[in-house]
């Protein structure tokens, strides 16, 4: 009789762990060795931490690969390692990419300038529009870039034909899932080739540590690993150690920050002092039936403006007092920034008017802390914020 297939809960707790388990023990020890005795392995395979060789390390590989539902997984030093190792792993000098219009800051500032100086070039595409991306091909495009929900307008792009179309013209399709985590999305469930964490945010969950992770077929993961053994992102055995320790409760963290998300969401919409609320739960949203098709959650992000102009939404974020104005996300602490001032300060106003992102908008991570406490710090905010315009 097989068992039954185990759920994302089950699975963040047990799935690649150590068995037998070393000397009884119930958690993975830290490995902090640098080195392990040599037993006649290949290159890749000898235990080294740059080489990503580690028990600490293959547990995740083995764990994350269960999450995404894909042949194997490797964990790498930051979110940024797994997307230039993915990028330069898949793309060589003379490529050509199509990457989506919004990304996240670092992703578009390393497609944009590191890439570049390698000569390997991109085009832009709109996410919402198929039929204009057949355009933007040229005979050297091998791959395609983007991300689940965008940074921080929440948008979802037609992942469906994305994949479709990469698959159709033979490219290479890779896929950040930041945002949504395996909880809520698996990309790899709908074909995409590549799937890119910062696992620094939901997959780790609690702030402390920067990491990465990239899942796929057992071929491209083996490049990606090959790329970083010699560019060195590889993961530290402590940061290794939490980031098992986090993920293991991804699945209750991600399902409670979505439940506070949609209430939050819906108190500052029905806020006569707020103009406009991005979030995929709401019905409002303009790809609010796609994520309610593709998704099993909407997620802990969301983003708004507030009525008046930035120096209301300035005097708001200092007004909080539960969420910490802080860049960084997906933490069992609320984060609120102001992207323009902040996570998007590198871009120019033309390029933030271009991708609809006004300098008035706030984007919200939503914690664990308990939601009624959160609308009730939101909502007292905007009062004493507007008392200070107003004075
Ligand atoms: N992808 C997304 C969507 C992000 O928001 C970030 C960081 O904020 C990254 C990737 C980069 O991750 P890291 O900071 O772990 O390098």
């Amino acid at each position: 009789m097989t068992n039954p297939p185990r759920s994302q809960s089950t699975n963040a707790i047990h799935a690649g762990a150590q068995r037998p388990r070393p000397q009884g023990a119930v958690v993975t020890p830290i490995y902090q060795t640098s080195t392990y005795e040599y037993h006649g392995e290949g290159y890749d395979d000898i235990g080294y931490i740059r080489l990503s060789t580690t028990p600490n390390h293959r547990v995740l590989g083995r764990r994350i690969a269960v999450l995404e539902g894909t042949e194997d997984a490797l964990v790498l030093a930051s979110g940024m390692a797994a997307i230039a190792g993915s990028l330069f792993s898949v793309l060589s000098a003379g490529d050509h990419v199509l990457v989506q219009d919004t990304l996240y800051g670092g992703t578009a500032s390393f497609i944009e300038d590191d890439m570049k100086r390698f000569n390997i070039d991109h085009s832009v595409i709109n996410p919402q529009d198929p039929s204009s991306w057949v355009e933007a091909l040229t005979p050297k495009t091998k791959a395609v870039y983007v991300e689940t929900l965008t940074n921080p307008l929440v948008q979802l792009a037609d992942l469906e034909a994305v994949v479709t179309f990469a698959k159709e013209h033979g490219l290479v399709s890779l896929i950040d899932n930041t945002f949504a985590s395996p909880i809520n999305f698996r990309p790899a469930e709908f074909g995409f080739d590549l799937v890119i964490e910062s696992c620094t945010k939901y997959m780790n969950g609690h702030s402390d540590i920067v990491a990465g992770s990239v899942a796929g077929s057992a071929s491209l993961v083996a490049s990606v690993k090959g790329f970083n053994n010699h560019f060195g992102g590889s993961l530290d055995p402590h940061a290794a150690f939490l980031l098992e320790r986090g993920l293991k409760t991804i699945a209750l963290r991600v399902k409670e920050q979505g439940k506070s998300a949609i209430r939050i969401a819906k108190a500052l919409e029905d806020h006569p002092a707020v103009s406009v609320v991005h979030y995929p739960g709401l019905e409002s949203h303009a790809q609010h039936e796609r994520a309610t098709r593709l998704l099993d959650g909407f997620g802990g992000m969301l983003s708004f403006e507030l009525v008046g102009d930035v120096s209301y939404a300035d005097e708001f974020l200092s007004a909080m007092t539960v969420p910490t104005v802080a860049v960084s996300l997906g933490g069992i602490e609320s984060l609120i920034v102001r992207p323009a001032q902040s996570t998007h300060a590198s871009l120019s106003v033309e390029q933030l008017e271009k991708i609809g992102l006004s300098d008035k908008l706030i984007r919200l991570s939503v914690g664990l802390e308990d939601v009624h406490d959160l609308i009730a710090d939101l909502t007292s905010a905007l009062e004493i914020a507007k008392g200070r315009v107003s004075t």
